[in-house]
């Protein structure tokens, strides 16, 4: 075991709740577990001697005050997150309450858990992968459940059982060529170079298969940005509050960058769909800043998909004519609203637009069949993968890639072996990085960083 110390920290959201868990783990969990925990019951045994897996009923005392009534949970190395003995103590959950059994557990002797060091410790002692590991934040931030799928998958290791494949691969070929360099004069055999050049040919498919998945891994984790627009009063506001009906639970406030504009994520067929806000667009240069004209005008560049909304009770503007033409080519929906009430829209040869009624309801779940075949018919991305890489494992990749695409260039002209096993040792180090054999500290550390506090 790599790591020394015993940490601690809440592992349950801060607030008020019914419950609180601290977590302990380390060396000494069982110990400072021992020095704040009195087992209720005589003859009880301390958590010191408790078998593994086990829960147990009592106190948190401190300087022989009872701060609360706790089930203690025991768990031995290695059977464990960490692969550390842990200690799990369920308080109840007021704000007040956890802090001072965490202050009892910290002055027992346990240091407090920096964000994402139980995940890590979980790392280093081999329990998981990187892959896995970043599935573990995955998991938490996921916002769908096409994304909680994709997490889980990759926690199972089958992302890590991909990567290793390329390696091994990789690591084959290396030792073959190596074999050759340090017996130079014997030339390499037509068929040993052929098979060489195939294994290195399938590795650069695997890889590249990888890759395709990286726009899909995006839209599930990041969520795909989309623009509602149209003129006022055609009823943007009230589709934004259609399409996030009862899922609201799931929206998730971001702060914007430049002012406080709020970002909503609807849950659209298990795609996270960020409306950006595009409020300021269509009114006139001189009535609005100019600043909120151009914000809005970036969203609208910036969103992946769009959705236009046009209020089939009324004829057409000229200036919705002019946006539909900005538009065209696009990744497009035209939303035909107010279906409820007389239609006196003429649309256009050539337009095609889905009705929906904001006010009833209507045509809302076929808007969002639209838009989930829209996204995954190739306009957006390609079909939903439940196996994909993220962007840092797609720009490792990609080097990995290109590295043993020289090498095998390089070998299929019978130049330099020692050129060759160079590029393949880069690539085998570019592999690495990925599930974390090859990483540096600075990398876990920006990794385990995005982590919540005691996880
Ligand atoms: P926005 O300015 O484009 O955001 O439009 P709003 O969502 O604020 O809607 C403008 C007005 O149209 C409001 O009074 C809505 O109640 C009304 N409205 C929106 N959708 C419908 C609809 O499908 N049918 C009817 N009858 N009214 C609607």
């Amino acid at each position: 075991m790599l790591t020394k110390d015993t940490i601690a920290a809440v592992a349950t959201p801060l607030g008020e709740g019914g419950l609180a868990v601290i977590r302990i783990s380390g060396p000494a969990a069982l110990a400072v577990a021992a020095a704040v925990f009195r087992p209720a019951g005589r003859g009880a045994a301390p958590p010191t001697e408790a078998p593994s897996h086990t829960v147990h009923y009592g106190h948190i005392v401190r300087e022989g005050q009872r701060l609360d009534e706790v089930l203690l949970t025991v768990l031995r190395a290695p059977g464990t997150f960490t692969r550390e003995d842990t200690a799990e103590i369920s308080c109840h959950g007021g704000v007040l309450v956890t802090r001072m059994v965490l202050a009892a557990v910290l002055a027992a002797g346990a240091r407090l858990a920096e964000p994402g060091e139980f995940t890590q410790r979980a790392f280093l002692n081999g329990r998981l992968d990187l892959t896995q590991a970043e599935a573990v934040a995955g998991l938490i931030h996921a916002r769908t459940e096409l994304a909680v799928d994709a997490a889980h998958e990759q926690l199972a290791g089958k992302l890590a059982g991909r990567i290793r494949a390329v390696r091994d691969a990789l690591m084959n070929a290396l030792a073959h060529i190596e074999a050759h360099i340090d017996f130079p004069d014997e030339d390499i055999a037509p068929d040993t170079q052929a098979a060489l050049l195939d294994r290195l040919d399938r590795a650069g498919d695997l890889m590249r298969e990888l890759l395709r998945t990286a726009r899909e891994g995006q839209i599930l984790r990041r969520g795909l940005r989309a623009a509602i627009v149209g003129r006022p009063n055609a009823g943007k506001s009230s589709l934004l509050n259609q399409l996030l009906g009862r899922e609201r639970a799931i929206v998730s406030p971001v702060a914007g960058t430049t002012r406080d504009t709020v970002e909503e994520t609807a849950n659209i067929r298990g795609i996270p769909v960020v409306f950006v806000d595009t409020a300021g667009l269509r009114e006139t240069a001189d009535a609005v800043e100019a600043e909120g004209v151009k914000r809005s005008r970036a969203a609208l560049e910036s969103a992946e998909l769009i959705l236009h909304v046009l209020d089939q009770s009324t004829p057409l503007g000229p200036d919705e004519a002019a946006l539909a033409d900005e538009l065209a080519g696009r990744p497009r929906l035209m939303v035909l609203n107010k279906h409820d009430l007389e239609a006196r829209l003429q649309l256009p040869v050539g337009w095609e637009g889905i009705p929906v009624s904001c006010a009833t309801g209507a045509g809302i779940e076929q808007l969002k069949d639209a838009i989930e075949r829209l996204v995954w018919s190739g306009a957006i991305a390609g079909e939903p993968h439940q196996l994909t890489v993220n962007a840092r494992h797609a720009e490792a990749l990609r080097r990995a890639e290109s590295a043993v695409g020289r090498a095998r260039d390089t070998l299929a002209t019978g130049e330099s072996l020692e050129l060759v096993a160079f590029e393949l040792r880069a690539g085998v180090r570019a592999v690495g990085e990925i599930v974390g054999d090859t990483a540096t500290d600075d990398l876990l550390d920006s990794i385990f960083r995005q982590f919540c506090l005691g996880k």
